[in-house]
């Protein structure tokens, strides 16, 4: 019987068994590609293949962010399989952001795969969190795949965000939560509406996403730096939402001009939802992570419980290590 090889590919990894490939996050020449979702290191290559594979959610965020698809598109929903050339795909919810996907890919009565793109496990208010499936091999991102990665409860880190930009509202300072344009943008601006607070968008990448994600029917509210009230909320009781302050700074001075775009520059007050706050990076804010801490991960792998798991990304090898040290086989990819 042949055997899985699964090696790294552009930015993604293509994985073979016998005669068949499929790229994972990653296009090649006339081939098939699973994408997980549309953050920017998993687009690569997608317009050398022949078909790609992922949800209405990754397809919709990618066309809003830029990218294109040259070749056939399959959309899939959570729960659905494809069966091509004898390998059944089944798209699996990965909880990092709208319509990211796990792949579970059964290679006829060969081994079962599954891949998790980037995964995040714990529930917040715009995404669910992922489950483990069992697999004979596990192919699991490790970006925070360190034992120094240990994320608090979400719940508490919403406290501590809505305390934190009261306060600085109070201090006649304009926050500033700084965001990814897809998922932790979104995620920001739900948990603000969700306090009664005003919110602006500071960044056009950010709502041509976020109106994406109200389409599949996920209620954020905020305004842009088009709409007319937006000068007086912005400064009154606005908090800005910034993918990027130097063009959000750009952006209010286009649109609001010179005096507000100065006012702003000396108000405000940058905080970064992310998981990198914490630890040696140390940037100002708070760890509101999209994907999954280490004993997050650990708990993951040994629920799907494979007979081999590849890690990837920066910690794959710290992460290999210590899921080998827990009985279960794994090699670093990439
Ligand atoms: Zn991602």
């Amino acid at each position: 019987m042949s055997s899985v090889s699964v090696r790294k590919y552009g930015d993604g990894f293509v994985v073979r068994y016998g005669r068949r490939k499929l790229g994972l996050d990653t296009g090649f020449e006339g081939g098939t590609t699973l994408l997980s979702h549309s953050h920017m290191d998993h687009v690569g290559g997608l317009k050398l293949a022949d078909l790609v594979v992922g949800t209405s959610g990754t397809f919709d965020t990618l066309k809003a962010r830029g990218g294109r698809v040259r070749g056939g598109k399959l959309t899939l929903n959570y729960g659905e399989s494809y069966t091509i050339d004898q390998i059944k795909i089944t798209v699996l919810n990965a909880g990092h952001v709208l319509g990211s996907s796990m792949f579970k890919i059964e290679i006829g009565n060969g081994p079962s795969i599954l891949y998790t793109g980037d995964f995040n496990i714990v529930d917040s208010l715009v995404h669910t969190g992922a489950h483990a499936s069992d697999a004979d091999v596990l192919i699991t991102e490790a970006t925070y795949g360190d034992p120094s990665w240990v994320f608090p409860e979400r719940k508490g880190v919403y406290e501590n965000i809505i305390t934190e930009t009261k306060r600085l509202q109070e201090e006649n300072k304009i926050p500033v939560l700084k965001a990814y344009s897809l998922g932790k943008a979104q995620e920001a601006i739900g948990l603000l509406n969700k306090n009664g607070m005003e919110t602006i968008s500071g960044n056009y990448s950010i709502d041509a996403v976020s109106d994406i994600y109200r389409k599949h029917g996920k209620e954020i509210q905020f305004l842009k730096l088009t709409d007319e009230e937006t000068p007086a909320i912005l400064t009154g009781e606005g908090v800005v939402i910034s993918s990027s302050i130097r063009h959000t700074l750009l952006n209010v001075r286009k649109n609001l001009g010179r005096a507000l775009a100065k006012e702003l520059h000396n108000k405000m007050v940058v905080l970064s939802l992310s998981g990198w706050t914490l630890g040696k990076y140390r940037e100002e804010g708070f760890p509101l992570s999209a994907h999954t801490d280490f004993p997050g991960l650990i708990r993951f792998a040994e629920e799907v419980n494979p007979r081999l798991a590849y890690c990837f990304t920066e910690n794959g090898n710290t992460l290999a290590m210590h899921l080998s040290n827990n009985g279960i086989q794994a090699v670093p990819l990439g």
